[in-house]
């Protein structure tokens, strides 16, 4: 296995879970659920809890954009999402044994949902500790301390323990990091927001979070097409149904037809759709898979009417603290 993908925060926007009386109603129908499938005995419930999938049990979760990428060799972390703050806790209890780091985080932009766990990531304030910062924005260093300040957090960037280094990378040149290869790619989104394809041994991750996808042809996405070609995994942004998307247009998020579409076109093998909107309950991400699963169809069904076949792809709706293993 040469990358390792672990998504410790999956929702858009805003850190968001539903409230308790929608937990109940959800337990309701999972113990309803026991029962109905003919199970008696409390010795059953482990086997009933094991066959089920993660979200349809404990939802998609609640926590905004933080993935961590590790190859052999090295580790990077994309955004500062409120998921940052359970990786920070795997990272201080030792067992990666990565606890001085050094680490590094890319951003991809700085609106809060991909910000808003950075003060909260507890390498900062640790003796002998190296943060890296990474992003296309020239302004990094400023806004990364601006998080850091008074009356928004109460210790200010200049009382920080770790040593905070900024890099500003160029866009769409490769950036190598340990047997990392890592290249920026503009995404659709309202501030800009950089898109980054993470390559090592032989494999291709593309993160594109956030964009409304509004280049989708080759000749659209010119010099940023490189992002979603010779992809093992990409990470799509499907906030909105294609209703939505209409609706909203120019807020910059997508839907996961869209994404389909692309990697289709350019022969992605994974797909894991992101980005969830906060007011979404379980349902309603299990609405957007059917929706997703019923546009799938129609584009075989097109196909084979044609003696064409659709390139095999797999994609699903991303949870907080599923892993991937390329
Ligand atoms: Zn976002
Ligand atoms: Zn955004």
């Amino acid at each position: 296995m040469s990358l390792t993908i672990k998504f410790w925060g999956v929702r858009g926007s805003l850190p968001s879970a539903p409230p308790p009386i929608d937990w109940t109603y959800h337990i309701e129908g999972i113990l309803r659920n026991f029962f109905s499938m003919g199970y008696r005995d409390p010795s059953q419930v482990s086997k009933y809890i094991q066959n089920m999938e993660v979200p349809l049990l404990g939802g998609y979760g609640a926590a905004t954009t933080c993935v961590e990428i590790q190859s052999q060799k090295s580790q990077l972390i994309i955004d500062g999402g409120s998921g940052i703050r359970n990786l920070s806790e795997r990272i201080m209890t030792g067992t990666t044994g990565r606890s001085k780091g050094p680490f590094h985080i890319f951003m991809t932009h700085f609106h809060w949902d991909h910000v808003i766990g950075l003060p909260f990531f507890t390498p900062h304030f640790i003796p002998g500790c190296e943060v890296h910062y990474y992003a296309v924005q020239p302004e990094l260093e400023k806004l990364i301390r601006g998080i850091f300040s008074r009356p928004y957090f109460p210790v200010p960037f200049e009382a920080l323990k770790a040593k905070v280094i900024f890099h500003v990378l160029e866009p769409r040149k490769a950036y190598k990091l340990d047997d990392f290869t890592i290249t920026p790619y503009k995404l659709d989104h309202p501030d800009p927001c950089w898109g980054f394809k993470v390559e090592t041994g032989g494999k291709a991750y593309a993160h594109c979070v956030d964009t409304e996808g509004t280049r989708i042809t080759r000749e659209e996405l010119g010099e940023d097409l490189p992002l979603y070609q010779n992809v093992d995994l990409m990470y799509f942004d499907a906030q909105y149904t294609l209703p939505e998307l209409a609706e909203k247009a120019n807020w910059g998020h997508s839907a996961a037809q869209v994404g389909l579409d692309i990697a289709l076109r350019e022969g992605i093998r994974k797909i894991l759709f992101a980005h969830h909107d906060p007011g979404a309950r379980v349902e309603q991400v299990l609405e957007l898979k059917r929706q997703t699963r019923e546009y799938y169809e129609s584009r075989e069904r097109f196909a084979s009417q044609n003696n064409d076949n659709l390139p095999a792809v797999s994609w699903d709706f991303a949870h907080e603290g599923l892993e991937i293993k390329l």
